[in-house]
């Protein structure tokens, strides 16, 4: 999951660096409301948290599915044949999917 905010001058997304998990988190990390630099239009602005929102990344979802597909080589290798290859990734986007419905559905 990663979070972004419209920049208001360009309407370019600009990605937000925060940990955060929830809106609180990210209300208790960078404050109500925050600068942040549009990266194309250079213009320093304020946004209030609830004008960043949460997408998913598809970096986990590789990351899964190649440790799927290395489990089930080891599986197949090891005797036992399991459905690894689909479980992690589908672990992985319904992880993600919770994640961000979550985020997106509080505002403060
Ligand atoms: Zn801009």
């Amino acid at each position: 999951m990663y979070l972004y905010t419209t920049c208001k001058t360009c309407s370019a997304r600009n990605r937000i660096k925060s940990n955060a998990t929830t809106r609180p988190d990210l209300e208790r990390d960078k404050g109500v409301t925050f600068v942040f630099n549009c990266k194309d239009c250079a213009i320093n602005q304020s946004t209030h948290v609830n004008d960043v929102r949460a997408e998913m990344s598809s970096f986990p979802m590789v990351l899964a599915i190649v440790l799927g597909l290395v489990l089930t080589v080891l599986l197949y290798i090891v005797g036992w044949i399991a459905m690894a290859t689909i479980a992690i990734p589908f672990y992985m986007w319904r992880q993600q999917q919770n994640d961000v419905h979550f985020f997106n559905s509080y505002r403060l």
